[in-house]
């Protein structure tokens, strides 16, 4: 993940860093399925290609974040433990630093997926050229099926930093906090399905950048799921895609995501009202992160991000970014967020 202060040169800048991928998938989205509509049997010998010959999904309008809020009928919010979420933090980078080929990643791959029994697997593996070589990598999806039409993603990733290889850097709160907060969530997903809509775990690989961030050089999971997702139908089906990114730091921040879809983002504010949490979103903070794929697909996105991590964001991408830094309190006010957010997002 990579941040931009609010203030409105740095907006420009981060926008104009992010204008070739985003032109880039704004011309997959809607330049080349106008294309296509001229040939009989449009090709699809590539995944680029066979995006172009999906329609463009509809963009929701923008919706009220009133008209979410839950009514004396809605089901309750589904209860999470912060506590459990912290154990599984620390059972998690206890399994050393999982940066892009190495032994850890595939341990973590196999605790992540060890931790989802019953839910429905799938397996995004794929080879990423990236700017420090070809890495395989595997974006983990658990699916939760519900009794509505329509999904709701929550996604957050695991891997840790590549440039950092050569510390003990664990990513306690970078990765680490998702991962554990997402993989309770699954645990109470197992015995409380969802009554409505659909709800995917998505644990994306290859987040972090492979030398140094840029639009090209980050992401690269969900730039290519997202292309996925688009190409197959899955992507209009999604109503919200939730990002969860260093949640569990001790003094919690979450600042308001300029990048984010305005809508959805008021929704979570709401929700964190609702449920005693007034202090989400006094700042607003510009991020690129995991959602940003999704959102130029045009998937509704709200990244729920602590990007101040100890004094002045110290702890961030150091070899202090570890358990004792994080807490079980935080990780329980995001899940309470969250969770109300998924709450309020369901049909009535
Ligand atoms: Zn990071």
């Amino acid at each position: 993940m990579n941040r931009r202060r609010a203030q409105l040169a740095f907006q420009k800048l981060a926008f104009q860093r992010l204008c070739p991928v985003l032109l880039a998938l704004l011309l997959a989205a809607f330049a080349l399925p106008a294309a296509s509509c001229r040939q009989s049997s449009p090709a699809a010998d590539s995944a680029g290609q066979s995006a172009a010959a999906q329609p463009a999904p509809i963009r929701p309008p923008d919706y009220r974040a009133e008209d979410f809020d839950p009514t004396p009928q809605t089901p309750p919010a589904l209860k999470v433990s912060g506590a459990q979420a912290y154990q599984n933090l620390k059972d998690f980078v206890a399994l050393g630093p999982r940066f892009l080929g190495s032994p850890g990643h595939a341990k973590a791959e196999q605790f992540i997926l060890g931790h989802l029994e019953g839910a429905q697997i799938e397996q995004d593996t794929f080879t990423a050229q990236t700017a420090a070589g070809a890495f395989p990598m595997n974006n983990i999806i658990a699916k939760y099926p519900g009794k509505k039409d329509g999904i709701i993603v929550l996604a957050g990733h695991y891997d840790t930093n590549y440039p950092l290889r050569n510390t003990s850097f664990i990513g306690a709160n970078d990765g680490g906090s998702n991962v554990g907060l997402m993989l309770e969530i699954a645990a109470q997903l197992r015995t409380h399905p969802p009554e409505g809509y659909s709800i995917w775990l998505l644990f994306t690989d290859g987040e972090e950048a492979t030398v140094e961030w840029t639009d090209a050089d980050s992401v690269y999971g969900s730039k290519q799921l997202a292309k996925k997702w688009y190409a197959d139908g899955t992507a209009s089906k999604i109503k919200a895609f939730l990002l969860l990114d260093m949640i569990g730091d001790k003094d919690l921040d979450i600042d308001r995501d300029t990048n984010s879809t305005p809508w959805l983002l008021d929704v979570v504010g709401r929700a964190a009202q609702r449920v005693g949490q007034p202090h989400f979103f006094v700042r607003n903070n510009t991020i690129q992160d995991d959602h940003l794929p999704f959102a130029a697909v045009g998937i509704p996105v709200a990244d729920i991000i602590d990007i101040d991590y100890g004094f002045n964001n110290i702890y961030h991408h150091t070899t202090e970014d570890t358990p004792d830094k994080c807490s079980a309190a935080s990780l329980q006010t995001v899940s309470n967020v969250v969770m109300e957010t998924v709450r309020a997002l369901n049909p009535r």
